[in-house]
């Protein structure tokens, strides 16, 4: 029928459309096939062996021991790794890098000093440096200039530059001042809190806040719950939440007291970031609603960034016991600065550390770090775990992690939308770089 509707229409036609008929009957398969020795399960806990999993453009088509192997497909030899799933970091700030010289470590200075366009660039850069660690989802929580976050998701999605799926915040929404202490002369005049804040004090300003950072590209809310005196009552907490829900999005409260923790869990938050504001109580509330804790669980050994013994064993405490009471966990960190001779992937994975101290095992530390980072950044229906059908994002290390979770420090093959970014320890991205949007400039 169709040859003789194109015969109709043109004899060439005919021609052509056979030929290319058997140009794609012959054409090498275009799939890559992964060896992996050992494939690891982060839901059930466990090792399968000798696993064959197909990719097929960005997608995997078929996991399992006796997978057929497509004929020509390029095979990638992995039997002597352990295949997982990539790691996600539930709260960073890609587009901010404070160092101790020479702001010491005051991002108050960081903001004054570099532009938007140098921090999107230094985005990029740790973007490609977290993935080289495994991580292939970063959720970005703001302090990230004006929309430097957007512009980075953006160029990863259109297919620009390699980098980490990016869950980005836009701006972080608080009362007046956000999280800074200007002097009136400076907020008044110089509007100096934007845009690393954007005041919303009224129920009109948050309605406009939130769709600001919808209509600029944020994924998710992010809000200042606590950060002053005046913060935010359950019911504002809960007009965040409806307007961010008519799109489909969560919401994240930064929550740094008992006050605010009660005020957010109240009206039920998605996530709260930091733990300073978290007690016993406020974990077992936490437990029974479902609500995320994205800790920020800041190690004590990462050079220039002291951390006060008595502070990490707070840290380690409210971690155990969160762990004790069931209390949702992600793996989050926080990291926005530099730490000497670490890159941004390596100083995450320090991060390990505080999780080992509080005693979670192995097995937990890995749900926390994949499949909770997938469910907290709303990917685990699309992207995450290595099942057919799902975005083909996947690492491998040597060693088994459910034994050592140290061999998470030694990834070496990264794989991103179904490309290779990292091979034999060496990152190999020239797949990923194009001189124009090639994924579709209508990405936003
Ligand atoms: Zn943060």
């Amino acid at each position: 029928m169709l040859k003789r509707f194109a015969a109709a229409l043109c004899p060439s036609l005919v021609l052509l459309f056979a030929a290319a008929l058997a140009a794609q009957q012959a054409a090498p398969s275009a799939a890559t096939v992964i060896r992996a020795g050992r494939l690891l399960d982060p839901d059930g806990g466990r090792i399968l062996a000798n696993q064959i999993i197909v990719v097929d453009g960005n997608r995997i088509r078929d996991v399992g021991p006796n997978v057929a192997i497509p004929a020509g497909a390029q095979v990638i030899d992995l039997s002597r790794m352990t295949v997982m799933p990539g790691l996600v970091d539930a709260h960073n700030h890609l587009a901010l890098t404070y160092k101790p010289e020479p702001e010491n470590n005051v991002y108050y200075y960081t903001y004054v000093q570099e532009s938007t366009a140098l921090r999107a660039i230094q985005a990029a850069s740790n973007g490609m440096q977290m993935l080289a660690s495994g991580f292939t989802i970063v959720r970005d929580m703001g302090n990230n200039g004006n929309y430097a976050d957007t512009a980075l998701r953006q160029a990863i999605e259109q297919g620009w530059i390699p980098g980490p799926t990016i869950i980005n915040s836009g701006l972080i929404i608080g009362g007046m001042g956000g999280q800074f202490f200007p002097t009136p002369e400076m907020a008044r005049e110089h509007n100096i809190v934007y845009p690393e804040y954007l005041d919303a004090d009224t129920p009109d300003e948050i309605v406009k806040a939130v769709r600001q950072n919808v209509l600029f590209g944020a994924r998710v809310i992010k809000i200042c719950v606590d950060c002053k005196p005046y913060g935010y009552t359950a019911d504002e907490i809960r007009l965040f939440i409806r307007e961010a829900a008519k799109v489909g999005m969560k919401v994240e409260g930064h929550v740094q007291t008992l006050n605010g923790a009660r005020n957010a869990i109240d009206a039920g938050i998605w996530s709260i970031a930091h733990s300073t504001g978290l007690n016993e109580e406020m974990h077992t509330l936490m437990a029974q609603k479902g609500i995320w804790r994205a800790g920020t669980d800041t190690p004590d050994t990462l050079a220039g960034h002291p951390v006060s013994p008595q502070a990490y064993q707070r840290t380690v405490a409210s971690l155990k016991d969160a762990y004790a009471k069931k209390v949702p966990l992600t793996f989050s960190t926080d990291a926005d600065y530099y730490v000497a001779g670490k890159t941004r992937g390596e100083v995450c994975l320090e991060f390990l550390k505080t999780w080992k101290d509080a005693g979670i095992p192995n097995a937990d530390i890995l749900r926390a770090i994949t499949v909770n980072g997938y469910k907290v950044s709303q990917t685990e229906a699309t992207r995450g775990p290595i099942k057919a059908g799902y975005i083909a994002d996947l690492i491998a290390v040597p060693g088994n992690p459910l034994d050592d979770v140290e061999a998470l420090k030694t990834v070496q093959f990264v794989m991103k939308d179904g490309l290779v970014f990292k091979r034999d320890g060496v990152m190999t991205p020239a797949a990923f770089f194009h001189g124009g949007p090639v994924n579709g400039w209508r990405i936003r």
